[in-house]
Formats: C-alpha cells, structure tokens, sequence
C-alpha cells in the first residue's frame, strides 16, 4: 500500500512516486526524470543535490521548482503594485526617488 502525499497536492503540484520528492508543477517534475526510455533501469530521478546544482529551489510550500517563474511572477507583481502607486504592496516601504527593477532569468 502507497503512503498517503504529506504535502497537499492541488492544481499542478505532484509527487513523485519513484523518489519521494514533491514538484510544483509538471515542468520541473518531468524534468527530474533524466535517462533513456525503453531501457530498463536507465531511468532514474535527479537527486536533491543534482536539482540544486541546476539552481532548482524548492518554494516556501517545500515543492521543487526551477527556481525561475516564482521570480518572474514576483517581479511582475512588484512592477504591477508600483504602476498602481502601491509600493507598500510592492514590498517597498515608500516612494523611492528613482527605483530600479532587475529580473534574472
Ligand atoms: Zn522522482
């Protein structure tokens, strides 16, 4: 009998049977799986510190993301807040004189 997911699974979050690991959408969790179809025994998942050195970052959820879309969503609430005048929203205490956005990808 499989163990019941100790993290809630909604939307597109899954867990990943083979190693345990939960992802925050299909992307990164089809991405850890790595290896040659058809094979047997040569597919196999990535292991913690392999998802690491690829800069993958689990979220404030605990599941694994690519560590790339939480930053462009936060930056695009951040440059919406401010278009609105909200820098409170924005993170940003008050009005800077000159303020200066700048995403990573
Ligand atoms: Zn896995």
């Amino acid at each position: 009998m499989t163990a019941p997911p100790t993290k809630r699974l909604r939307g597109r979050r899954c867990l990943c049977r083979g190693c345990g690991e939960f992802f925050n959408s299909l992307s990164p969790f089809e991405q850890h799986r790595v290896g040659v179809f058809g094979i047997p025994g040569a597919r196999r998942c990535l292991t913690v510190a392999e998802m690491r050195a690829k800069g993958w970052l689990p979220n404030a959820a605990g599941f694994w993301t690519t560590g790339k879309r939480p930053a462009i969503a936060g930056a695009t609430r951040a440059i919406s807040a401010i278009s609105r005048g909200s820098y409170l929203e924005a993170g940003i205490l008050s009005a800077p004189a000159r303020l200066r956005v700048e995403v990573s990808l």
